[in-house]
């Protein structure tokens, strides 16, 4: 408004000044000057609209990050270097000058420079490696420069004497040179290492460069030489005590019922990042407030739970018949699963949702990072369950297994591969395919006799049950239980059996 007006002005002002003879040349010259520099100007910072300057508000600190107690003790040992600087100048001890983040998405990474700029009370800049990268040579090496520089200038603005400037995905410039179709990635790493051999502890303000990616060992060796980024630190999945953490911080500000057990939702939620648990907490809180209740119950917690796992409820609306076969078909997954290892069904649903007609979840008893034979063993089992309850119910088999047999003959060929076959000992490398193959036929066969036996018992309870799981569509393990105790199978499995994971990364539905 105010630049119109101004202009308007202005070409007034010419027309009045020819008016009067006056030689108005001089003036046409200054005012092209001018418009000339104001667009140069406006060019210069359109070049650099890519990263930004969040020094705003960056009061996230480590207190807000769930978990990593290692992965933050570590961070925050490494940055005493930068709170402490006297004393390692006069120790003459070399700077730190990069700081590798390395884990899974959603883990925290970022949340984690922001922390460290909190911290170290430095500015905060952030950028990502793949805005770097451009159609034009010298572009990604003109805003790393760019960059340097603008942290610099922000500090001395906000009269601080360091600042941290975060990529991400550092991975898609500091991959390793030479591997790309052109020269753009080269010359934005070059530059990087440039600038970071270019910094020294006299310099004010100092300038530490944080980088996060979750593909350390596609990483151009330069960039980890001493000097560069000499310390990585792990940032990975969070396990119980962390997620119970992670979720203690996202429940805080939100009215969450008195009955809500976070501990219980902990267990549940294994192999879940810190942005899982946060969008399941955000994703319970919109349960709560589509049915109009005012606080967020346990109910909603587990919704929200199968909504992160396995997507949102589909429109999909299977036939009466279909939804029974869903039924029996759950049903042997859970059965044998609580046969295998009691306690441990969550519920069982027949609620379509992402790209599963219906599914049992399971608690899993702790974290587990080894498993025995006879646990493998067990999960092939609970795995063809649902067919095999199909088989027994209606006497033939449906397409809906299709992703069980994927998980069991993956865990067949697990253990083959650790040598738990009657193969024996064996180098995966070396063991032919064939020989492979008919191994895992063999496992599987044997398996799906087991279970069969396992399931026969329970033939004419399930029809009966089913028929509650339709009405039901969600049935918990509670009353799941119940139900289990008050029939008596002749023949009980032994020990324990956790079901793998839920993958939601089927061709067809599944269930
Ligand atoms: P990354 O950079 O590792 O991909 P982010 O730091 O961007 O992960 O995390 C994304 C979001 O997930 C955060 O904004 C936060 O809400 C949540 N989050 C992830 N990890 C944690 C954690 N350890 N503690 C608290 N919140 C977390
Ligand atoms: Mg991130
Ligand atoms: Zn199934």
């Amino acid at each position: 408004m105010i630049k119109e007006w101004l202009i308007g002005i202005g070409i007034a002002l010419v027309a009045f000044l020819g008016l009067l003879h006056v030689n108005i040349l001089p003036v046409l010259f200054l005012l092209g000057l001018g418009v000339l520099l104001w667009i140069v100007m406006d060019r210069r910072t359109a070049a650099t609209p890519t990263t930004r300057d969040v020094s705003v508000r960056h009061d996230i600190s480590f207190e807000q990050i769930g978990g990593q107690e290692i992965a933050k003790n570590e961070l925050k040992e490494a940055l005493d270097f930068l709170r402490y600087r006297d004393r390692i100048k006069s120790l003459g001890i070399r700077p730190l000058k990069g700081i590798l983040l390395t884990g899974p998405p959603g883990t925290g990474k970022t949340l984690m420079a922001k922390a460290a700029a909190t911290y170290t009370d430095s500015v905060f800049l952030s950028a990502t490696g793949s805005e770097f990268v451009e159609m034009y040579v010298g572009v990604g090496a003109q805003r790393v420069r760019d960059l340097f520089r603008r942290a610099r200038q922000m500090a001395k603005r906000e009269n601080k004497d360091s600042a941290i400037i975060f990529v991400d995905e550092i991975d898609v410039v500091g991959g390793r040179r030479g591997q790309h179709s052109h020269q753009e990635y080269d010359q934005t790493l070059n530059q990087l290492l440039t600038e970071m051999d270019g910094m020294n502890t006299t310099q004010t303000p100092f300038v530490l460069v944080m980088a996060a990616t979750n593909r350390p060992d596609i990483l151009d060796s330069a960039l980890l030489r001493p000097g560069r980024f000499d310390r990585q630190i792990k940032v990975d999945l969070p396990d119980k005590d962390g997620r119970l953490h992670i979720l203690r911080i996202m429940a805080k500000d939100k009215p969450i019922a008195e009955d809500v057990n976070l501990e219980h939702i902990a267990r549940e939620t294994y192999g879940f990042s810190g942005a899982q648990l946060e969008s399941l907490v955000n994703e319970a809180a919109i349960i709560a407030l589509r049915q109009d209740k005012k606080t967020v119950t346990q109910e909603m917690f587990r919704d929200a739970v199968d909504k992160v796992l396995m997507g949102e409820k589909t429109g999909r609306r299977p036939t009466d018949e279909e939804l029974r076969r869903v039924a029996v078909h759950e049903l042997g997954h859970a059965i044998i699963s609580e046969l295998m290892r009691p306690g441990t069904v969550s519920h069982i649903t027949i609620a379509p949702r992402g790209n599963a007609l219906g599914f049992v979840r399971q608690i899993p008893e702790a974290d587990q990072y080894l498993y025995t034979k006879q646990q493998l063993a067990q999960q092939i089992n609970v795995a063809l369950a649902g067919c095999l309850a199909e088989e027994l119910h209606y006497g033939d088999r449906s397409t809906g297994a299709q992703n069980d047999f994927v998980q069991a003959s993956s865990l067949a060929r697990t253990l083959v591969k650790c040598g738990l076959s009657r193969l024996g000992i064996v180098d995966e490398e070396h063991l032919p395919d064939q020989l492979l193959e008919k191994e895992v036929r063999y496992i599987l066969s044997e398996q799906e006799k087991i279970t069969q036996e396992l399931l026969s018992p329970y033939k004419a309870d399930i029809e009966r049950f089913a028929e509650h799981v339709v009405q039901e569509e969600s049935v918990d393990g509670k009353e799941f239980r119940k139900w289990m105790e008050s029939m008596q199978p002749q023949s009980l499995a032994s020990a324990a059996v956790s079901r793998p994971q839920l993958s939601t990364s089927e061709v067809s539905p599944s269930m």
